[in-house]
This record gives structure tokens, C-alpha cells and sequence, in this order.
């Protein structure tokens, strides 16, 4: 029989009460994920990703053996719309969920106009085709939540550490028992497989300095595994937050160089590609890995990010 994307194994346990979700967008598994968290008669979600992946997602949620009833929790690492934008939506079917949120991002739940105008600049007349509807979170479901915070939820005691740079609504949950990491952008993209690590850079938020800080958090937990949003476990910890802060400042580097030359954006994205390619290339091997590390954070957007963050700094001197 033909498999369709929903009929693939989109569930994988990895350990005792943690589960993996892979969200099929634009087509492809492996590039957003969802954390579902069970224990205690208690079942989390984290980033339970866009509005356009909802049927999958609950698809893979009775793939894990349980109902979309059994959802307690809805926890966001960030409001990006590729991790959270499905939450108002998604409320709908999970009648005895909560939402929580760092506080940095609980308003724009609750009025989603800014994020949605914001994301309209980036992705123009493909909105809705790759994010969908992008409901509001009533204020009796949402529970603010900040660094410092423990959550007991599904069983876990989960530290709750602010980790601003990517985002800066953006937290970690970190669960000091078992060593896991839930680590959403805030650890970099690396698909499966390929032993490459590339910063998600866009803007408006993008913090070179208050990123560093949080890759130096995430080293000082010394995590077991860390699970990135795009996507799955990483292991070997310490390397991969390092190559992930020179890549980082590197990155930010090649960008301040063409700002400096005068070049305008559309050619600072030209050759920004013909730089840093090359490496992911000879890394990767297949041409569609390319095409799937820009689907979870494109080229454009990433040049776009460092030059509003060096434009905000040099007004700043
Ligand atoms: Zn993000």
C-alpha cells in the first residue's frame, strides 16, 4: 500500500514517558518537532507547532497511545508560529489543556495581531498556506511563567531557565533527573543525520550577546541530550553548543562585513549563500538536505535577522 505522510511512524518514544513528534510541514518529516511529556495521569505537549500541522499532530498523539482528551498541558519553549502557532487553534481539541508561556509571550498570545503582522513582513502572501489560522489563547487557559520557575508537570520536575537571544520570549525546560533538555531554538537547528549545526537567526529579536550567555547556561546544566525543535536528540552537548556559538558570531561576521561594503540586502543574501554553503554541502552530501535546512530556517530570514541586530547596535553607540 502507497503510504500517505499521516501513515508514517510520526511518534517515536525515546525514553520512559518522553516522546518525539515529527510534524509533516511543507511536506517533510524530520524538520519540526514536538516533545509529548507523560506521567502521574498527567500528558504535556512542548511546541506543539503551527496551525497547518494540527491533524497531523493529534494523529501522532493517539500514535503514542493516548487521546487528545489526555492533554494537560501545553507548554511553549517560544511563540514562534512554526513551534506554538497552532496553540488557540489547537485549544479546541484539547479540552483540559493549559497554556504556558514565558511572560515575554503571553500577551501576544493572547492577542496574536503583532506576531502575525510581523510574520506577514517575512513570508508575504505565504502566510497562510505555511502557518494557517492563528487563533487567540483565552486568558483563563494561559499561566505566565518565568527563568527560575520549576514546573511539576507529567510526573517531572522541569527547571524552568530564560534563554533569550534566539527569542526573547524564549525559555528552556530542563529536568534535572533524567539529564533531558528541551532546548526549542535555543540549541540551533541540526537535522538528523548530518553533522551540521546552523543558528536560526531571524529577526526581530536576534541577540548575539544574550545568546552567547544562554549557550553558556545550557553548557552549566551539563544536559545528557539536548532536543532540538528542528530537530531530534544531540548528544556530544558541549561541542555542539560551541560549534553553535561559532557559527553564531561567524555568521554575524560575514554579514557586518557586506553591511560595511555598502551592499544592500539582496546582495548581502547573495553571497552570504555563496559562503557559507559550500560547508553544508560538502557536510551533507544529498542536495535535498539543503533544500530541508532551509525549510527550517531559510537563508533570507537569517540574513535579515543580523542586519536589524547590527543596525540596533550601531544606533545604539
Ligand atoms: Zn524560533
Amino acid at each position: 500500500m502507497k503510504g500517505e505522510v499521516f501513515s508514517l511512524t510520526t511518534a517515536t518514544q525515546l525514553r520512559t514517558g518522553t516522546w518525539q513528534i515529527s510534524l509533516p510541514f511543507q511536506g517533510e518529516q524530520g524538520i519540526i518537532g514536538s516533545y509529548l511529556l507523560a506521567g502521574a495521569n498527567e500528558v504535556a505537549l512542548i511546541d506543539p507547532g503551527p496551525s497547518t500541522t494540527i491533524e497531523a499532530l493529534l494523529a501522532s498523539i493517539r500514535e503514542a497511545g493516548f487521546a487528545p482528551e489526555d492533554i494537560t498541558h501545553l507548554v511553549a519553549t517560544h511563540i514562534h508560529l512554526d513551534h506554538f502557532g497552532a496553540a488557540g487553534s489547537l485549544l479546541r481539541h484539547l479540552p483540559r489543556a493549559r497554556v504556558y508561556v514565558h511572560s515575554k509571550g503571553a500577551r501576544h498570545l493572547l492577542d496574536p495581531s503583532k506576531v502575525v503582522a510581523s510574520a506577514t513582513r517575512i513570508y508575504g502572501e505565504r502566510m497562510q498556506q505555511l502557518w494557517g489560522e492563528i487563533e487567540a489563547v483565552p486568558q483563563e487557559k494561559l499561566q505566565s511563567i518565568e527563568g527560575g520557575d520549576i514546573l511539576n508537570i507529567a510526573g517531572r520536575r522541569l527547571e524552568v531557565h530564560y534563554t533569550p537571544g534566539h527569542a526573547v520570549h524564549h525559555v528552556i525546560f530542563f529536568d534535572v533527573h533524567s539529564g533531558e533538555l528541551f532546548a526549542g531554538d535555543a540549541a540551533g537547528v541540526r537535522l538528523q543525520g548530518i553533522d551540521y549545526v546552523r543558528p536560526p537567526t531571524p529577526p526581530p529579536d536576534l541577540d548575539l550577546e544574550a545568546w552567547s550567555e544562554t549557550i553558556s547556561k545550557l553548557k552549566q546544566l551539563r544536559p545528557d541530550v539536548l532536543y532540538l525543535a528542528h530537530f531530534g536528540p544531540t548528544t556530544n552537548v558541549p561541542q555542539h553548543l560551541e560549534r553553535l556559538r561559532e557559527k553564531l558570531y561567524s555568521w554575524g561576521e560575514l554579514v557586518l562585513a557586506q553591511m560595511r561594503n555598502g551592499k544592500d540586502e539582496a546582495e548581502i543574501i547573495e553571497s552570504f549563500i555563496a559562503q557559507t554553503q559550500p560547508e553544508l554541502e560538502r557536510i551533507a552530501r544529498d542536495p535535498h538536505e539543503l533544500a530541508r535546512y532551509e525549510i527550517a530556517t531559510n537563508y533570507p530570514m537569517t540574513v535579515q535577522g543580523y542586519m536589524r541586530y547590527w543596525k540596533l547596535k550601531s544606533q545604539k553607540r
